[in-house]
């Protein structure tokens, strides 16, 4: 009875009574919901404030949790640099300036060189592959295991789907086109771009748009045509290229500061995992619903120019990224533990997709 008292004392007439309803005094877990305790959580984004599903991709991620837990956890989205800088993200949620973070790992390259793996990795993983990654495969564990010693948690929150090849105001024939060239791409990409003989750039969404225009950069990729018709970034450029080789079904971030995450009762941390889940599956709907509408007015309305990569260009590419990897993989030990499991996991789910979605489309366009 000493202790019905004390629960009661602590957690109010009315959550006491329920408990003894139930018949069930030993389970007094989620006591936030008794004591009324409200978490207050910021999350800063690598985005322009609400950004067509990237931004507002993150407000959905802070919905669902609020929602989700009943008002328990309130949490305030800001765009890039409204608190911190678009890459000062990272740093920001470590540090606990910030409780989560939305973004793309592979942005964190210069501090976890296997980061690009947990994002976008060229000619690599489709959307659904690297959903079966995460939470099928290693994946998720591995991408713990790299952000713990920060003091972080990732978690998928979302993916673009397959992307585009990027805007280029010259046609690129050959692998000599590239040459000099001055573009944004970030991750793996940027590298591959270098060995091409172009100059990588990465610059935060928000910044593309003006570079491009005043020539800082030759060319840039974003994301697809719901994200690149925003930017307007038509207006700078004339041809957009098909296939994205170099992020072909992008994993979206949001990474969670560990201390924070720990003091959540065990019923908290559940939403926080599941909103993620969630937004996850959210976006890439997302992308699938908008993109075709927006090429449409790309090429109807603003006269672009669609073209596909020629096969010479795609292959050397290919071979190019086996360079890069390679490279990484070398020099940092994590990088390789993640990619063998990585390219394993490719290999074996690789063949289902060629069996299976390869095989169908194919049929569907007869
Ligand atoms: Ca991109």
């Amino acid at each position: 009875m000493k202790r019905r008292e004390l629960i009661s004392a602590l957690a109010g007439a009315a959550a006491a009574t329920t408990l003894s309803a139930c018949g069930k005094q030993e389970e007094v877990a989620a006591p936030a919901v008794h004591t009324g305790k409200v978490y207050r959580w910021k999350m800063v984004t690598t985005w322009p404030k609400n950004f067509p599903g990237l931004g507002t991709g993150a407000n959905r991620v802070a919905e669902l949790i609020e929602q989700l837990s009943g008002g328990r956890i309130k949490v305030k989205v800001y765009g890039a640099g409204e608190l911190v800088g678009a890459f000062e993200v990272f740093d920001a949620v470590s540090q606990g300036t910030a409780q989560l973070g939305h973004g793309g790992a592979y942005y964190w390259k210069g501090k976890i060189a296997a980061s690009p793996f947990f994002s976008a990795v060229p000619f690599g993983f489709t959307p659904d592959e690297i959903n079966a990654w995460f939470y099928y495969g290693d994946g998720l564990k591995l991408w713990e295991e790299a952000y713990r010693p920060f003091g972080l948690i990732p978690n998928p929150a979302g993916n673009t789907g397959p992307q585009m090849g990027g805007w280029f105001n010259r046609e690129i024939n050959s692998l000599e086109e590239l040459k000099g060239l001055k573009m944004r791409i970030p991750g793996f990409g940027g590298e591959v771009l270098k060995r091409a003989g172009g100059v990588p750039v990465t610059l935060p969404g928000g910044e593309i748009f003006p570079a491009l225009q005043s020539g800082a950069i030759d060319a840039t990729e974003w994301v697809g045509p719901y994200n690149d018709l925003a930017f307007g970034l038509y207006k700078a450029a004339k041809y957009y290229y098909t296939p994205g080789w170099h992020e072909p079904g992008s994993a979206i971030e949001c990474m969670i500061n560990a201390q924070a995450f720990e003091a959540l009762p065990k019923d908290l941390q559940a939403i926080v995992r599941g909103a993620m889940r969630q937004a996850n599956l959210e976006m890439l709907a997302e992308y699938t619903a908008r993109n075709e509408q927006a090429l449409r007015t790309l090429v109807e309305k603003h006269g672009v120019v669609i073209k596909r990569f020629p096969d010479e260009v795609l292959r050397k590419l290919k071979q190019l990224t086996a360079e890069v990897i390679a490279d990484v993989t070398a020099r940092d030990p994590l990088a390789a533990k993640v990619w063998a499991s990585q390219r394993a996991f490719l290999q074996q789910v690789g063949k289902w997709t060629d069996i299976s979605e390869y095989s169908f489309l194919s049929a569907r366009q007869l």
